[in-house]
């Protein structure tokens, strides 16, 4: 048989890509003391190298802020000694909510990818009904909002029976 080179991945395969590695990487917070179904990952928009990955602490540092989007992005700028991510590109694995996207904006990302909605979020926990294309419409940043992707593969997260066992914990979870 003739040898095949793969062609390297671009464009939303290569978005889906990263996307399903930082879900199992997030996944792994299942099977911890704190499970959460938030991840995000920073990576050089061009060269895709990853610059930082956190997961949501808000429970494990008691800080409401710390939505795993805000965190990476927190950590990312102390990374780097600067306050700009201009020419990066962050993952998540759940849109981010009014605060996070906002964070992105002010933080001069590229591009935001991201895995399920708010309101697919919203069937399991508290959520601001912001869109996060809407938060970027209404800034003067130019950053590009791409998502769902992946979407049924960052619900397991969600679904997982640890995660479900964890979100009866969450003080804040929407009665229904
Ligand atoms: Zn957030």
């Amino acid at each position: 048989m003739a040898l095949r080179i793969s062609k390297p991945l671009r464009g939303a395969a290569l978005d889906a890509e990263r996307m399903r590695g930082l879900v199992a990487w997030t996944a792994r917070t299942l099977e911890t003391e704190h499970p959460v179904p938030f991840g995000a990952e920073i990576v050089h928009t061009k060269t895709g190298e990853r610059l930082m990955r956190a997961t949501n602490a808000v429970r494990k540092e008691n800080d409401p802020s710390s939505h795993a989007e805000l965190r990476t992005v927190r950590l990312a700028c102390k990374k780097l000694k600067g306050f700009s991510l201009k020419g990066y590109t962050m993952y998540t694995t759940c849109e981010p909510c009014p605060m996070c996207m906002a964070n992105a904006l002010w933080a001069n990302l590229d591009r935001v990818v991201f895995g399920t909605t708010i309101a697919d979020a919203n069937c399991f926990c508290n959520q601001i009904q912001i869109p996060a294309t809407e938060v970027a419409h209404r800034s003067d940043m130019k950053c590009a909002v791409v998502g769902p992707v992946e979407q049924a593969l960052c619900l397991t997260l969600f679904t997982h029976p640890n995660m479900q066992r964890a979100f009866r914990t969450w003080s804040s979870r929407k009665k229904k």
